[in-house]
């Protein structure tokens, strides 16, 4: 805009000002008068339109699928690998979209402590904060309502099961790496009914290497290093059965169920080895069992399900398995949805907890952009059902800043449109399950 025309341009601003002035007191009139009208009739909302309160149903299950770093460019890649240009992934093919935005308290790039916390609590706290304020007060998380309400909760993830993402819903820390102290809360405060995952060195003291090794051929560093004494034994004592492979986890009766499938993440990344994602036990079949068990409960349940390859891969600048780990995440998503089906009192909700890599797609062209010192362009990778190819490029080791998409499908997901901060999410689901 000119400066002549941004001038034209406040003087019309002022003149529409003066001229509703005179309407906006007339309307304050009228209201008055009807105030201090001695039988006004009610007002009436025609039948055409569709009352946000009759909109908003109640869920008796809640599914969230957080894909640990999975940005719109990490969606869109496991997409062209994985059903091409024109497909549509399960976790894209619900009804509702909305972005969700993500800095923390203290940073524009949150961590998956500080995002977690967000979601889980509404409040937005630093980065590394699990279940604390920005003053490191606990503060109450949506799982806890929901126990305390009857329902039923889970955790299941490919990362550590007291990782941040999950440990943000069931446990108060000041430091995400006290994750010895976040598995005795899900156990003891929490009482999260259902944990899968990986982990096994945080339930264990120095010395005592349960049933998986320590000092692996995969990962040499990995061993025990528990810091609250055996903890599996405290969650027997508590009622929990504890398995440590697939087979065990398929005959698990009903019940409160730990099952740690790995000393640490249930792949290997950030690894002189080599990275590898092969988990013992698969994300869908770890969430078929947690809907098994946790649908028992009449009153509904409220069941967190992470991926963490599509984070800890995109940290490693790895394409090929991030969008493993991402495919996985997306059968884990079919999963839930099947159940939704047959339940369909339950939401579904997939997003991320912020985006990781920096990760851009790129059409083949012969130069590689990326930077001296920087990690190289993955690929070639073949979109889905073509001979089409696609280039991914990195642009951080760390996370990023951007927005990440979410999708819903189920009672209240309309709820999910829109763009909002990652504390709406708890907010919402609160009034969802009328928990306050
Ligand atoms: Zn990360």
């Amino acid at each position: 805009m000119t400066s002549k025309s941004f001038k034209k341009a406040v003087i019309a601003a002022s003149a529409t000002a003066v001229l509703s002035l005179p309407l906006f007191m007339g309307s304050l009139h009228t209201t008055t008068a009807l105030a201090a009208g001695a039988k006004v009739a009610p007002a009436k909302v025609p039948a055409n339109v569709a009352t946000p309160a009759k909109q908003m149903t109640t869920p008796k299950n809640v599914v969230l699928f957080i894909g640990d770093g999975m940005g719109e460019a990490s969606r869109n890649a496991i997409r062209y690998a994985t059903v091409g240009k024109n497909g549509t992934l399960e976790m894209d093919n619900m009804p509702i979209t909305g972005l969700v935005r993500t800095s923390s308290s203290d940073h524009l790039v949150t961590d998956s402590a500080a995002a977690a916390t967000a979601i889980a609590t509404g409040v937005k706290s630093y980065n590394g904060a699990i279940g604390v304020d920005p003053n490191k007060k606990p503060v109450t998380t949506i799982m806890e309502l929901a126990k305390k309400a009857g329902m039923s909760t889970g955790v299941v993830t490919t990362s550590q099961v007291t990782d941040a993402t999950g440990a943000a819903f069931g446990a108060h820390v000041e430091n995400r790496s006290a994750q010895s102290d976040i598995a005795k809360q899900y156990i003891e405060n929490s009482k999260i009914d259902v944990l899968l995952g990986g982990g096994e060195d945080f339930w264990y003291p120095k010395g005592t290497a349960g049933a998986h090794p320590d000092t692996p051929a995969e990962d040499p560093t990995e061993a025990s290093k528990g810091t609250q004494g055996n903890l599996v034994d405290r969650a027997k004592q508590l009622g929990y059965n504890y398995v440590t492979n697939g087979t065990e986890l398929k005959a698990a009766k009903n019940g409160k169920l730990l099952g740690l499938f790995a000393n640490e993440e249930m792949f290997q990344a950030h690894n002189e080895v080599g990275n590898q994602y092969n988990p013992i036990v698969s994300l869908p079949d770890m969430t078929t069992k947690a809907l098994d068990v946790l649908s028992q409960n009449k009153k509904g349940f409220f069941l967190l399900v992470e991926e963490e390859g599509t984070d800890e891969m995109a940290h490693d600048n790895n394409a090929e398995l991030t969008i493993k780990a991402g495919q996985q995440l997306d059968k884990a998503v079919k999963v839930a949805k099947d159940y939704a089906k047959k339940h369909p009192d339950t939401l579904v909700l997939v997003t991320a907890d912020h985006e990781t890599g920096g990760m851009v797609i790129e059409g083949p062209d012969d130069e590689d952009e990326s930077g001296d010192g920087m990690s190289k362009e993955d690929g070639p990778f073949t979109v889905a059902g073509s001979e089409e190819q696609f280039y991914i490029d990195w642009t951080t080791e760390g996370h990023s800043a951007v927005d990440v998409a979410l999708t819903a499908m189920g009672p209240g997901s309309q709820q999910f449109a829109g763009n909002y901060q990652n504390t709406a999410i708890h907010d919402k689901l609160v009034k969802l399950l009328k928990l306050k």
